[in-house]
């Protein structure tokens, strides 16, 4: 069976420096909190789920697929 790659593409995930790895580690993101104004998402290390970041995705006109 040849299984498609294509689904990893969709993680849009940049790879962040963890430092329990102590190198820099692909990530997954985590809504975290629905704010007024958007989302919140955390980032987590995919070895150890360590949070190395956040960001936040507002919510405007474009309210584009996120998922
Ligand atoms: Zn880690």
């Amino acid at each position: 069976m040849q299984a498609h790659r294509r689904q990893y593409e969709d993680l849009n995930a940049a790879a962040l420096y963890c430092n329990k790895c102590r190198k820099s580690m692909p990530v997954r993101e985590k809504l975290l909190l629905v704010l007024p104004q958007g989302y919140l998402f955390e980032y987590l290390c995919v070895n150890c789920g360590e949070s190395l970041g956040e960001k936040t995705v507002r919510l405007g006109k474009e309210d584009r697929m996120l998922f």
